[in-house]
C-alpha cells in the first residue's frame, strides 16, 4: 500500500508511521510544520520521494541537511500539493488545525482514499469536503475512535434504521476536580489524559470537552445526523469508543483498548481486518477489573461542550467561529496567558459577535477564522 501522511511527526502521524513499519507500507509522502530532526529522522527511515516542512526556517534547514539526497523538498503550502498529487493509496491527514482544511480539500478530489483525522476540517467545512469527496469517488474514512467506532458499528445496516448515536468522551483529566480547583489548573496538569497520549491541542481540548464538542459537530458532518441524535456519554475508562442505538432497541458498540493504531489501521485497510501489531496489548481482558462506567457530562463545569452545540444550532459560519476562538484560546492557555474557564469565555465571546460570512468556499471560511483571531486578540490585554 502507498500511504502519505501528512502531520507526519505529531502523535497521530508518528503511529501512523509505526504502522507503516510493521505492515511495510510504502511511505511515498511526509509533511510537517517545523521539526527539522524528526521529519529528517523519518526520511531516512521511510525514504518517500516528497518532503513538505511548511515553517520557512525549519524548511531551509531539512533543505540543507538533506541536500545530497534525491527527494522533493516543498516549503509553505507543501501538503497541499502533496495532498494532490495523489501518486498514493491512502492519503493520512493528521494535521492539526485549521492548517489541516486546505490539503484535506485538495484530497477530497483525489479519488483515494482520505483517512481523516483532522477533525477541525470537518468541523469548519465538513459539508463541503464530504459532498466534493462523494462527487470524485474519494473514500473518506474516520480515524478519530470514536468516529472510526460509530463507522464500524453502522457496516452493514441501513442507516435508516438508526435511532441515535451515542458519542462517549472520557471526561479528561479534570472530569473530579471541584470547579474552584480547575479554575485554577495550569496547562501541565490539563495535558495530562488518563488514557491516551496526545499532541498539545487535542488534550487540552479533552480536559476542556472542547474536543467532544468538536467531535459532536464532525459526528453530524460525517454520518449526516441532526444534533437530537447524537447524545454525549462520559466514560471515563476509554474502552467503549461509541456506540450506535437503532429502532428496535438494540445498541451496538465497538470496544477495544484505547490505542490509536486500531482506527488509523482500520482507515487504511478498510473493508479488510488486519491483524494488529501496536507494541501494546491490544486484547481486552474481561476479568481484570474491566468495570464500565457511564454519567452525564457535566455542563455547568465544561461549558465547552454547550458552546460547540450553540455554534451549530447557530449555523452557517459558526462552527468556524468556535473553532477560530478555540484554538487561540488553547494556544493562549498552553503559554500559561489564561486560565481554564479563559478558554469558554473567549469561545463564548466569539460566538455572540455578528460573523456575515458566507460559507461556500474556503476562502471565506479562512478569512472568517482570521478574522475572529485578530478581533479576539485586539480585545485581549494579556
Ligand atoms: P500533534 O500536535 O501531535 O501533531 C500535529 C502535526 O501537524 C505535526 O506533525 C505538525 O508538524 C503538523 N502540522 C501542524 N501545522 C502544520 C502545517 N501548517 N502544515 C503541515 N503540517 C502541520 O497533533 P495530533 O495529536 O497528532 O493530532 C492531529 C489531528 O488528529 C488533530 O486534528 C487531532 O484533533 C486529531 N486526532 C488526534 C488524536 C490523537 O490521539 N492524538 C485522536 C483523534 C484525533
Ligand atoms: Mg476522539
Amino acid at each position: 500500500m502507498k500511504v502519505a501522511i501528512l502531520g507526519s511527526t505529531g502523535s497521530i502521524g508518528r503511529t501512523a508511521l509505526q504502522l507503516c513499519k510493521s505492515r511495510a507500507h510504502e511511505v511515498r509522502a511526509l509533511a510537517c510544520n517545523s521539526n527539522v530532526e524528526l521529519i529528517i529522522q523519518q526520511y531516512y527511515e521511510f525514504k518517500p520521494s516528497v518532503l513538505a516542512v511548511e515553517d520557512e526556517y525549519a524548511y531551509l534547514q531539512v533543505k540543507s541537511k538533506l541536500a545530497s539526497e534525491d527527494v522533493c523538498i516543498y516549503g509553505k503550502g507543501g501538503a497541499e500539493l502533496i495532498a494532490q498529487a495523489n501518486d498514493y493509496d491512502v492519503i493520512l491527514n493528521a494535521i492539526v488545525g485549521i492548517a489541516g482544511l486546505r490539503p484535506a480539500l485538495k484530497a477530497a478530489l483525489s479519488k483515494k482514499r482520505l483517512a481523516i483525522a483532522n477533525k477541525e476540517s470537518l468541523v469548519v467545512f465538513g459539508e463541503t469536503i464530504i459532498s466534493i469527496a462523494k462527487e470524485h469517488g474519494t473514500e473518506l474514512i474516520p480515524v478519530d475512535s470514536e468516529h472510526s467506532a460509530i463507522f464500524q458499528c453502522l457496516q452493514g445496516e441501513n442507516s435508516s434504521h438508526l435511532q441515535s448515536v451515542i458519542l462517549t468522551a472520557s471526561g479528561g483529566p479534570l472530569r473530579e476536580m471541584s470547579r474552584k480547583y480547575r479554575a485554577s489548573v495550569k496547562a501541565e496538569q490539563a495535558l495530562k489524559h488518563p488514557n491516551w497520549s496526545m499532541g498539545k491541542k487535542i488534550s487540552i481540548d479533552s480536559a476542556t470537552l472542547m474536543n467532544k464538542g468538536l467531535e459532536f459537530i464532525e459526528a453530524m458532518r460525517l454520518f449526516d445526523l441532526s444534533a437530537d441524535k447524537i447524545e454525549v456519554v462520559i466514560h471515563p475508562e476509554s474502552i467503549i469508543h461509541s456506540a450506535v442505538s437503532f429502532v428496535d432497541g438494540s445498541v451496538i458498540a465497538q470496544m477495544a483498548v484505547p490505542d490509536m493504531t486500531l482506527p488509523i489501521q482500520y482507515a487504511f485497510d478498510y473493508p479488510k481486518r488486519m491483524l494488529l501489531d501496536s507494541g501494546i496489548n491490544s486484547k481486552l481482558d474481561f476479568f481484570s477489573g474491566l468495570n464500565l462506567s457511564f454519567f452525564k457530562p457535566d455542563y455547568e463545569g465544561f461549558p465547552c461542550l454547550n458552546l460547540a452545540k450553540e455554534a451549530v444550532r447557530m449555523g452557517g459560519i459558526y462552527p468556524c467561529v468556535l473553532n477560530a476562538a478555540n484554538e487561540l484560546a488553547v494556544s493562549l492557555f498552553l503559554e500559561n496567558k489564561i486560565g481554564f474557564y479563559g478558554i469558554s469565555d473567549l469561545v463564548q465571546r466569539a460566538l455572540e459577535k455578528n460573523y456575515s460570512y458566507d460559507h461556500n468556499s474556503i476562502d471565506d471560511v479562512i478569512s472568517c477564522h482570521n478574522e475572529v483571531i485578530a478581533s479576539l486578540e485586539s480585545s485581549l490585554i494579556l
